[in-house]
């Protein structure tokens, strides 16, 4: 039985030194029983949210450890405040999502019915179909997903450790966390790195199968307006543009009431070609196109890049099953038959992997 059999759910060790100084370690174990299966789950996306929500319905104890400093990964929302011109609320990452498959309406129908999201419009893709968003945010979403859950941010995983028939997981701060079950739902190359520090070595193929799989990346620019934006109702706009793909009104989008917020996503190329462009170039560039949609005056923006913003090429399942050295499964948007034939509708997929995931571990530990 290792050390941290002993300990109780969330007991604190606190280390000592010699020589009496103050406390210079403070870890946190979170011990298994023989009665209750437990689960930890790497990254607090839609991916990792909905697995958690399963499993703990199922009576598995889960831990989600998500490195940001908010709930929900890509499904993101961040605040600009200005004394004259108010809080700017921002949906800066995922901006909408659809349905297609049975199960995820189910979700989706259960999150209208809570009032958690809304139909934003039917025009915002190629073809008409409802496309729903958070109510007040879209990370509202998460953590509304994340309120039952035991959740813990500002928490990067930094190894893993498969010891005594059970995960350890040691994380940046020190912490450590243990659990039989194992789901990992990071971007594929962090997934891969941290397994790389962790000295677990997968079997080839599938290891080279995942490092095949790659991403767009994408800058978004959150810009503080003046006044109202001319960006058409519904207040979200797709371009056919070299440096911007995309131009959102969030107050249009009724989620900053008390600010006239925009959000820009750059291309993929553009993204490319200026990832290390200083901020105040790239929003010159950007508001360069983006101007003609806006007939106001910038008082703020700040700027955020994503390296793995939407999968440019897709692992082929719905989640990848390891059984050694312990359980351990992968999930994520990747994790999907094919790629989207819209390219930046993915939170579907990551939800069916997530669901997937879900549904494999409830069979196997039957
Ligand atoms: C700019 C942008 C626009 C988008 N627009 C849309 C859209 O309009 N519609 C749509 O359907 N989809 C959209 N998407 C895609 C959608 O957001 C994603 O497909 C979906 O949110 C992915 O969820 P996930 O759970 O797979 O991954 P993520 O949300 O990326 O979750 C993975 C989590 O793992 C955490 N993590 C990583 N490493 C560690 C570690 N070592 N320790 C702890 N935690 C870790 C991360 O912090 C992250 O929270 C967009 C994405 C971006 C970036």
């Amino acid at each position: 039985m290792t050390q941290a059999n002993h300990l109780a759910c969330g007991d604190i060790i606190i280390i000592a030194l010699p020589d009496h100084k103050p406390i210079c370690q403070i870890k946190e174990m979170k011990s298994t029983t023989n009665e209750q299966k437990s689960c930890l789950i790497i990254g607090g996306g839609i991916s990792g949210l909905i697995a958690g929500n399963m499993l703990q319905r199922q009576g598995i104890k889960v831990t989600i450890l998500d490195k940001g400093r908010g709930i929900g990964g890509r499904l993101a929302t961040r605040r600009i405040r200005n004394e004259s011109y108010g809080q700017g609320v921002f949906d800066y990452g995922a901006q909408f999502f659809t349905v297609s498959d049975p199960q995820f309406q189910k979700w989706v129908d259960q999150w209208l019915e809570q009032g958690i999201i809304k139909e934003w419009s039917k025009q915002l893709t190629n073809i008409e179909k409802p496309c729903y968003c958070g109510v007040e945010s879209n990370r509202n979403l998460a953590q509304y997903l994340a309120k039952d859950l035991d959740v813990h941010l500002q928490t990067r995983v930094i190894k893993i450790i498969w010891e005594a028939d059970s995960w350890t997981i040691e994380t940046e701060k020190g912490h450590g966390f243990q659990a039989n079950i194992l789901i990992m739902t990071p971007p594929i190359p962090q997934s891969l790195a941290l397994l790389e520090d962790s000295d677990i070595t997968l079997p080839s193929p599938i290891k080279s199968r995942l490092e095949q799989v790659t991403y767009y990346p994408c800058m978004t620019v959150l810009l503080l307006l003046d006044k109202l934006s001319l960006i058409p109702k519904p207040g979200g706009l797709r371009l056919k543009d070299y440096s911007l793909a995309w131009i959102a009104c969030n107050h249009k989008k009724g989620i900053s009431p008390e600010g006239f917020a925009v959000t820009l996503h750059s291309t993929p190329e553009f993204s490319q070609n200026n990832w290390d462009t200083e901020d105040s170039l790239v929003v010159e560039k950007l508001l360069k196109v983006a101007t003609s949609w806006l007939g106001s005056t910038v008082v703020d923006y700040q700027v955020h890049r994503w390296r793995y913003s939407h999968p440019k090429t897709v692992y082929g399942e719905l989640y990848l099953p390891l059984d050694q050295p312990g359980l351990l499964i992968m999930a994520g948007d990747v994790f999907s038959a094919m790629p989207s034939l819209d390219l930046s509708l993915n939170l579907e997929k990551a939800t069916l992997s997530g669901l997937a995931a879900g549904n494999y571990l409830l069979q196997k530990i039957e």
